[in-house]
Protein backbone atom coordinates (compact mmCIF):
# COMPACT_ATOMS: atom_id res chain seq x y z
CA UNK A 1 0.00 0.00 0.00
CA UNK A 2 1.53 3.37 -1.04
CA UNK A 3 2.44 5.64 1.95
CA UNK A 4 0.87 8.77 2.53
CA UNK A 5 3.93 10.23 1.52
CA UNK A 6 3.76 8.92 -2.04
CA UNK A 7 0.31 9.79 -2.40
CA UNK A 8 1.75 13.69 -1.71
CA UNK A 9 4.30 13.42 -4.21
CA UNK A 10 1.74 11.78 -6.72
CA UNK A 11 -0.59 14.95 -6.01
CA UNK A 12 -3.32 12.53 -4.61
CA UNK A 13 -3.31 14.66 -1.14
CA UNK A 14 -2.06 18.11 -0.92
CA UNK A 15 0.82 19.86 0.31
CA UNK A 16 2.32 22.67 1.34
CA UNK A 17 5.12 22.54 -1.01
CA UNK A 18 8.29 23.70 -1.06
CA UNK A 19 10.50 22.37 -3.93
CA UNK A 20 11.03 19.31 -6.14
CA UNK A 21 13.52 17.91 -8.03
CA UNK A 22 13.46 14.11 -9.79
CA UNK A 23 14.04 12.15 -7.13
CA UNK A 24 13.31 14.52 -4.13
CA UNK A 25 10.28 16.66 -2.86
CA UNK A 26 10.06 19.23 0.46
CA UNK A 27 6.56 20.04 1.33
CA UNK A 28 5.40 21.77 5.02
CA UNK A 29 5.23 19.90 7.97
CA UNK A 30 1.08 19.47 8.90
CA UNK A 31 1.89 19.81 12.26
CA UNK A 32 4.69 22.01 12.73
CA UNK A 33 6.75 22.23 16.08
CA UNK A 34 8.32 25.71 14.39
CA UNK A 35 7.26 28.13 11.96
CA UNK A 36 8.32 26.82 8.64
CA UNK A 37 8.70 23.29 9.68
CA UNK A 38 9.70 21.07 6.72
CA UNK A 39 9.87 17.62 5.75
CA UNK A 40 12.31 16.54 2.68
CA UNK A 41 11.17 13.15 1.31
CA UNK A 42 12.65 10.92 -1.33
CA UNK A 43 10.07 10.21 -3.91
CA UNK A 44 10.85 6.71 -4.14
CA UNK A 45 9.20 4.80 -0.90
CA UNK A 46 11.80 3.40 1.52
CA UNK A 47 10.67 3.21 4.85
CA UNK A 48 13.87 3.02 6.87
CA UNK A 49 15.80 6.11 6.04
CA UNK A 50 19.22 4.37 6.07
CA UNK A 51 18.06 1.84 3.98
CA UNK A 52 17.99 4.55 1.02
CA UNK A 53 21.24 3.37 -1.82
CA UNK A 54 23.96 5.89 -1.21
CA UNK A 55 22.97 8.01 -4.71
CA UNK A 56 19.80 8.62 -3.21
CA UNK A 57 21.06 9.26 0.26
CA UNK A 58 23.45 11.65 -1.30
CA UNK A 59 20.83 13.28 -3.45
CA UNK A 60 18.32 14.00 -0.61
CA UNK A 61 21.38 15.32 1.85
CA UNK A 62 22.22 17.84 -1.11
CA UNK A 63 18.34 18.57 -1.88
CA UNK A 64 18.27 18.90 1.92
CA UNK A 65 21.00 21.63 2.04
CA UNK A 66 19.21 23.87 -0.52
CA UNK A 67 16.01 23.84 1.66
CA UNK A 68 17.58 24.41 4.27
CA UNK A 69 19.45 27.84 2.96
CA UNK A 70 15.98 28.80 2.21
CA UNK A 71 14.48 28.33 5.30
CA UNK A 72 17.93 30.20 7.39
CA UNK A 73 17.73 32.75 4.89
CA UNK A 74 13.36 32.88 5.56
CA UNK A 75 13.72 33.32 9.18
CA UNK A 76 17.06 34.41 9.96
CA UNK A 77 17.12 31.55 12.51
CA UNK A 78 20.38 30.69 14.01
CA UNK A 79 20.63 27.38 12.75
CA UNK A 80 18.06 24.82 10.75
CA UNK A 81 17.97 21.70 12.60
CA UNK A 82 18.07 18.35 10.51
CA UNK A 83 16.20 15.04 12.62
CA UNK A 84 15.37 11.54 11.31
CA UNK A 85 12.57 9.93 13.20
CA UNK A 86 10.18 8.09 10.96
CA UNK A 87 8.41 6.23 13.76
CA UNK A 88 5.02 7.38 12.52
CA UNK A 89 5.66 7.42 8.95
CA UNK A 90 7.34 4.87 6.87
CA UNK A 91 8.19 6.57 4.26
CA UNK A 92 11.86 7.76 4.90
CA UNK A 93 12.27 11.92 5.40
CA UNK A 94 13.99 14.51 6.84
CA UNK A 95 12.59 17.15 9.36
CA UNK A 96 14.09 20.65 9.18
CA UNK A 97 13.52 22.91 11.39
CA UNK A 98 14.70 27.13 12.25
CA UNK A 99 16.00 27.08 15.72
CA UNK A 100 16.81 29.50 18.13
CA UNK A 101 17.34 27.87 20.47
CA UNK A 102 17.72 23.59 21.11
CA UNK A 103 13.81 23.58 22.87
CA UNK A 104 13.05 24.73 19.36
CA UNK A 105 13.97 21.05 18.36
CA UNK A 106 11.60 19.31 20.74
CA UNK A 107 9.10 17.07 19.34
CA UNK A 108 7.12 16.13 21.80
CA UNK A 109 6.05 19.49 22.76
CA UNK A 110 2.61 20.95 21.06
CA UNK A 111 1.93 21.77 17.75
CA UNK A 112 1.54 24.95 15.95
CA UNK A 113 -1.68 25.70 14.57
CA UNK A 114 -1.76 28.17 11.25
CA UNK A 115 -4.67 28.06 8.53
CA UNK A 116 -4.68 26.78 5.12
CA UNK A 117 -3.88 30.35 4.08
CA UNK A 118 -1.14 31.08 6.66
CA UNK A 119 0.81 27.66 5.36
CA UNK A 120 0.12 29.06 2.01
CA UNK A 121 1.68 32.44 2.83
CA UNK A 122 4.73 30.24 4.68
CA UNK A 123 5.40 27.98 2.37
CA UNK A 124 5.44 30.78 -0.71
CA UNK A 125 7.86 33.25 1.49
CA UNK A 126 10.42 29.99 1.50
CA UNK A 127 10.08 29.21 -2.11
CA UNK A 128 11.00 33.03 -2.71
CA UNK A 129 14.24 32.22 -1.02
CA UNK A 130 15.22 29.30 -2.69
P1 LIG B 1 7.81 10.84 12.17
O1 LIG B 1 7.45 9.66 11.31
O2 LIG B 1 7.76 10.53 13.62
O3 LIG B 1 9.12 11.47 11.75
O4 LIG B 1 6.68 11.95 11.97
C1 LIG B 1 6.00 12.09 10.76
C2 LIG B 1 5.74 13.56 10.49
O5 LIG B 1 4.98 13.66 9.31
C3 LIG B 1 4.98 14.28 11.62
O6 LIG B 1 5.70 15.43 12.01
C4 LIG B 1 3.66 14.63 10.94
O7 LIG B 1 3.14 15.86 11.38
C5 LIG B 1 4.03 14.69 9.48
N1 LIG B 1 2.92 14.42 8.58
C6 LIG B 1 2.09 13.35 8.58
N2 LIG B 1 1.18 13.44 7.60
C7 LIG B 1 1.45 14.59 6.96
C8 LIG B 1 0.85 15.26 5.83
N3 LIG B 1 -0.21 14.73 5.19
N4 LIG B 1 1.38 16.43 5.43
C9 LIG B 1 2.44 16.97 6.09
N5 LIG B 1 3.05 16.39 7.14
C10 LIG B 1 2.55 15.23 7.57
Amino acid sequence: MATIFSKIVKGEIPSYKIAENDNCYAFLDINPIAKGHTLVIPKKEVDYFFDMDDNLYHELLDFTKEIAAALKKTYNCKKVGMAVIGLDVNHAHIHLVPLNSTADMDFSKVTMKFTDEQFQEIAAEIRANL
